[in-house]
């Protein structure tokens, strides 16, 4: 899986196709998708009309809450299918664990057979606080080969990456770059990109490869997507990595996993 993918969450069907066919031009050869952005039909026409071959792309999509069960799963994995055009998902993940519904056990037990029946090339999970993960890795021997959950400068998840390193499971983040709630803003990162010459949106980027993350920034804008994937050729020094370490608030932008439970 590459390190660095692209996400096309509240981006609508048109503007996905388009939007990841410029992606991929510009050489993000993985993409982040969920049922529930809506946007499946549009990701997969792009993908499949991008040229690119197969078995080069990275496809991710996500179960949706009011689909968490053994058979709703099963249903809801083909139908994802059947709007992406293609014949297999390289990672699915289940969305949100919703622990007071407490069906994400279930859940995963049609994850294990998707992958066993090969539609399906990794599973994992999304949102997953350390207590359900803990339950999935008691339950079942299949361990998430990643946890997709909400981490930046601001949030930077310490306890959580912790854990999935004693596991074996990687970590990805979203909103990478704080979906724009002024995180590129910040004075730090300001000062960091002005001694390296680059935008504050790849000093943040830099700063999640560095520690060891998976990435996944969106846009919209051709520019800022090429922007985005231009962080391979600068490294931050190890006094730049521990500024940013510092902007740690400890407090999430998105919903907090342990009691979110919307189905709608
Ligand atoms: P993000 O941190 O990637 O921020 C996206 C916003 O940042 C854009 O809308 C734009 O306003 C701004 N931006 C992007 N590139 C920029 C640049 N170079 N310069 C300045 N501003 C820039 O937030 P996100 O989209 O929420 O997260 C990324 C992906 O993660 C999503 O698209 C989706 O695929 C995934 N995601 C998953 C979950 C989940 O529950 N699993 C939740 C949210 C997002």
């Amino acid at each position: 899986m590459p390190q660095l993918g692209f996400g096309v969450f509240q981006v609508s069907d048109d503007e996905a196709e388009t939007a990841v066919r410029t992606a991929l031009e510009n050489g993000y050869r993985s993409i982040d998708t969920a049922s529930v952005y809506r946007n499946e039909r549009g990701t997969g026409r792009a993908l499949r009309s991008s040229g690119v071959p197969r078995e080069e792309l990275f496809v991710t999509t996500k179960l949706w809450n009011s689909d968490q069960g053994y058979d709703s799963a099963l249903r809801a994995f083909d139908a994802s299918l059947e709007r992406l055009g293609l014949e297999y998902v390289d990672l699915y993940l289940i969305h949100w664990p919703l622990p007071k519904r407490g069906t994400y056990l279930e859940t995963w037990r049609a994850f294990e057979k998707l992958k066993a029946d090969g539609r399906v090339r990794s599973i994992g999970v999304s949102n997953f606080t350390v207590e359900t993960l803990q339950h999935i890795l008691d339950e079942s021997d299949a361990v998430p080969v990643l946890n997709q959950i909400e981490l930046h400068p601001y949030f930077q998840q310490a306890g959580l990456r912790a854990f999935h390193e004693e596991h074996g499971i990687r970590t990805e983040a979203w909103a990478p770059l704080g979906q724009g709630h002024g995180l590129l803003d910040d004075p730090a990162l300001a000062r960091v990109a002005e001694a390296h010459g680059r935008t504050p949106a790849q000093i943040a980027l830099r700063w999640h490869l560095q520690i060891g993350n998976i990435v996944i920034p969106k846009s919209v804008t051709p520019s800022r997507i090429a922007e985005n994937i231009a962080v391979f050729d600068f490294e931050l020094t190890g006094e730049e990595m521990a500024a940013l370490g510092e902007l740690d608030r400890g407090t999430r932008f998105g919903p907090d996993p342990a009691t979110f439970d919307v189905t709608g």
